[in-house]
C-alpha cells in the first residue's frame, strides 16, 4: 500500500492531524487542504489515488468539489459526512462519490474503507495487459476485464461502484440478489452504511445504460426482493 497518496480535505485541523498521522503510519503519502479551492486545486494537480472530503468547508463546499473532481477524474472520493442530512445529500445528488463514512468515525474503519476503495481502482487499472471478455447483452457490449462498456458502441462513462454492480449482476443473469446481498457482495466488506447506496447506485446505472431509466429493460427491480440483470 505504500507510495498511494491521499488528499486530505478538512478544515477542521484536529481531524486533519489525526487522519494524517494514522494514514502516514499506514505508509501512505498525505497532502492536506482546509478550504474547498485549495482541494480541488491540489486535486487537480497532485492526482491523489484517493480522496478524503468533509462537506462543509470554506470557499466552496464539498458537494462542489466532488461535482467538479468528477467531471475529469474518476479518482475514488470517501465523503466524511457530519450529519444524517448531509448523507441523505450525498446519496440523493448525483455526485459520483464512490463512498461515504459518517463523524465519528474509527481509524481502523477509515482505513478499511480507503484499502477497499483502493483496491478496486488497481482492479480495474493496468487494463491493456488483461484480455478482453466481451459480453453482448441487446445494444450493450460490456467488456468484463477492461471495465469498459458501450452502448450501441459508444463509450459510457461509468464509476467505478456503478461498473462492479453490473458486472457483478450481468454475471448472474436473471438472478436476483436482495440489495443487503448487493452491499456485502459489491462493495466487498463488511458495510457500514445503508442500502440506500445500492438504490442510488441503480438508479444512476439506469440512467447511463437504459433507453428510458423509468422503464428498464436490463436492471430490473423485483418487488420486494432486490435486484436482478435481465439478458435481452
Ligand atoms: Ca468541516
Amino acid at each position: 500500500m505504500s507510495d498511494k497518496k491521499v488528499l486530505i480535505i478538512e478544515d477542521e485541523k484536529a481531524i486533519s492531524d489525526i487522519i494524517k498521522f494514522n494514514l502516514a503510519k499506514e505508509g501512505f503519502d498525505i497532502e492536506t487542504a482546509y478550504d474547498g479551492e485549495s482541494g480541488l486545486k491540489k486535486a487537480l494537480e497532485w492526482k491523489p489515488d484517493l480522496i478524503l472530503l468533509d462537506i462543509m468547508l470554506p470557499i466552496m463546499d464539498g458537494f462542489q468539489v466532488c461535482k467538479k473532481v468528477r467531471e475529469v477524474s474518476t479518482v475514488p472520493i470517501l465523503m466524511l459526512t457530519a450529519k444524517e442530512e448531509e448523507v441523505d445529500k450525498v446519496l440523493g445528488l448525483e455526485l459520483g462519490a464512490d463512498d461515504y463514512i459518517t463523524k465519528p468515525f474509527g481509524m481502523r474503519e477509515l482505513i478499511a474503507r480507503i484499502k477497499s476503495n483502493m483496491r478496486r481502482t488497481e482492479r480495474s487499472a493496468a487494463p491493456q495487459t488483461t484480455p478482453s471478455q466481451i459480453q453482448e447483452y441487446g445494444n450493450l457490449e460490456i467488456d468484463l476485464n477492461r471495465y469498459e462498456i458501450r452502448k450501441n458502441g459508444i463509450a459510457l462513462e461509468l464509476t467505478l461502484r456503478e461498473f462492479e454492480l453490473l458486472k457483478y449482476l450481468a454475471e448472474r443473469e436473471n438472478k436476483v440478489f436482495s440489495r443487503e446481498q448487493l452491499l456485502e457482495e459489491v462493495w466487498g466488506y463488511e458495510y457500514y452504511g445503508d442500502i440506500r447506496t445500492v438504490d442510488v447506485t441503480v438508479r444512476r446505472l439506469r440512467e447511463k445504460l437504459e433507453d428510458d431509466s423509468s422503464d428498464p429493460k436490463y436492471i430490473m427491480t423485483k418487488r420486494g426482493i432486490g435486484y436482478y440483470f435481465r439478458r435481452l
